[in-house]
């Protein structure tokens, strides 16, 4: 039987990546994304070429409705969902914490914590052994910043990512026992369009430096711990988390 998997925020970057590694795991893939149909489309399209099966749906899940159609496309066009990657994420402009505008805290929140509750309670309702379902796997990406905080840059963002690692470790212990397993991947500078976000496409090229291993990660790196925590060769881990880092 094939697996079906939810990635979200997957028209770019760690989340088209992961997509594309799924698909060649034989996962029937939802590319989840916001804005950018064309993107989302071109992994959807890549995913077909290679004989595999992709569909892509818009929702911001950040909002609750939006969660919900979602999940219920999800499940009318490929099926019960067997795992989720909570991925989508985003940074803001580099500033202290003095200047940062509540606006933006609120959407940093929003965005990369809500958005794992909402759609984490959605895939729980259809994976959990206590709800009739079969069981399955969850992966948040956190990142490094959760460790380091991010100062001068986006402290927000690294308390959201913190607030993630919580996350991960409490819903893994909940749900343990209806057959769901919930890990963490934590990436470090990875080459992706979110520096851009942050106001500095070149970043990782800058802070490079700064790594033990001296260079920045693939989105590729990031996608194989994701399906490695996913798959049933980690069947004992729950509540963990893999960082992908370069040592940092
Ligand atoms: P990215 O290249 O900027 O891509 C972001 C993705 O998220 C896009 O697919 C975007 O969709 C989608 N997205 C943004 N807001 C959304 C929303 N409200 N609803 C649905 N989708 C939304 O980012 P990335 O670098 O691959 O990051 C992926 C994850 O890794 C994030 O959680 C990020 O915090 C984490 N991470 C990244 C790094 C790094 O160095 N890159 C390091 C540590 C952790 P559209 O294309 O439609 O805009």
């Amino acid at each position: 039987m094939k697996k079906n998997i939810l990635i979200t925020g997957a028209s770019r970057g760690i989340g088209a990546a992961t997509a594309l590694l799924a698909a060649k795991e034989g996962y029937q893939v939802g590319v989840n994304y916001l804005n950018n149909h064309e993107a989302a489309q071109k992994v959807v399209t890549t995913i077909q070429n290679l004989g595999g099966t992709a569909i892509a749906i818009k929702a911001d899940v950040s909002v609750r409705e939006q969660v919900a159609h979602l999940f219920d496309e999800f499940d009318k066009r490929l099926g019960p969902i067997h795992a989720l990657v909570n991925n989508a994420g985003i940074l803001e402009t580099q500033k202290n914490v003095v200047d940062m505008e509540v606006e933006r805290l609120v959407r940093v929140i929003n965005i990369n914590i809500l958005s794992c509750f909402l759609c984490s309670q959605e895939a729980i309702r259809k994976m959990s052994t206590r709800y009739g379902g079969e069981g399955g796997a969850i992966v948040n990406v956190s990142s490094v910043a959760a460790r380091t905080g991010s100062p001068n840059e986006y402290v927000d963002y690294a308390v959201a990512k913190g607030a993630i690692d919580t996350f991960t470790v409490g819903l893994a212990k909940e749900v343990a026992t209806e057959g769901i397993r919930v890990n963490a991947v934590r990436p470090g500078f990875i080459y992706t369009d979110i520096h851009a976000s942050g106001g500095e496409p070149g970043r990782v090229d800058r802070i490079k430096g700064n790594v033990p291993m001296k260079r920045g990660g693939q989105p590729e790196e990031v996608a194989k711990a994701i399906l490695w925590l996913l798959s049933d060769a980690a069947s004992y881990s729950t509540g963990t988390f893999i960082d992908v880092a370069g040592g940092r």
